[in-house]
């Protein structure tokens, strides 16, 4: 089950290792319509539908049940084609995680544009940072003679030390974040995202997926605490970073 591989399979030389792969690389995780993870499932025929970066179908549950849906037209005689893995990602992070969780590299024709100026682009916007000038929404990109980042757009330079800053008291609010939504105190959990939140919009891209993730796991917070407006604004922040893949 693998397609567009330059290379693939594993090297597992026990039987043993060989089965866990086995299952590793043909079992999906069955998620709710939410696409929060239930469990892991096998199904053969599901099994043979090969991998692309930019798929034409999803693969959705409804319960136990395993359904593939088309998202695009497909032409007759077409190859249908879903993603194995989160999209939403740049390419040096989908290829890691392909290799990673199914042994082989991908080169369908999101990934064969690695290194040129557009994925460059994708990459930094994804998983970079956010320029100074909050009106402007160039990405940057390492300037290694200025020990620091550069605007593509306004030429406007980010220096280490900053972003280093602001990335560390990110880190220390995420993780007390987690504890605290973990343990059940929602508001003080709610409290802290929202300090995550801020401290990722100072640090990161507009369209950044970091930023997408906190958002989400407010959206979530927010439909537990039944706050159905605030729940809908963050529905609609994490649309466009999905709309524009
Ligand atoms: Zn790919
Ligand atoms: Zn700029």
């Amino acid at each position: 089950m693998e397609s567009y591989a330059s290379s693939s399979s594993s090297d597992s030389t026990s039987t043993g290792e060989m089965e866990v792969d086995k299952l590793a690389c043909n079992a999906h995780t069955i998620c709710d319509s939410e696409l929060i993870p239930l469990g892991t499932g096998l199904y053969p025929v599901i099994s043979i539908i090969n991998h692309s970066c930019y798929p034409n179908s999803v693969l959705v549950f409804e319960g136990r049940m395993a359904t593939i849906r088309a998202i695009q037209q497909i032409p007759k005689g077409s190859e249908v084609l879903i993603s194995y893995i989160e999209t939403a990602g740049s390419t040096m992070t989908r290829q890691k995680a392909l290799k990673e969780q199914y042994f082989f590299t991908c080169s369908c024709p999101r990934c064969i544009k690695l290194g040129q100026d557009d994925d460059i682009k994708e990459s930094a916007v994804l998983e970079g940072y956010r320029c100074k000038n909050h009106t402007c929404d160039g990405f940057l990109l390492r300037d290694t003679e200025i020990k620091g980042f550069r605007c593509h757009q306004c030429g406007l330079v980010r220096g280490m030390e900053e972003i280093l800053k602001i990335a560390g008291e990110e880190k220390d609010m995420s993780e007390k974040a987690s504890v605290a939504l973990s343990s059940g105190y929602n508001n003080e959990a709610l409290d802290m995202y929202l300090k995550v939140e801020k401290l990722q919009m100072k640090l990161y891209h507009s369209s950044s997926i970091k930023l997408m993730r906190t958002r989400e796991t407010l959206l979530r917070m927010l439909m537990e605490m039944q706050d159905w407006k605030k729940a809908l604004t963050y529905c609609r922040l994490t649309i466009p970073v999905y709309e524009s893949k």
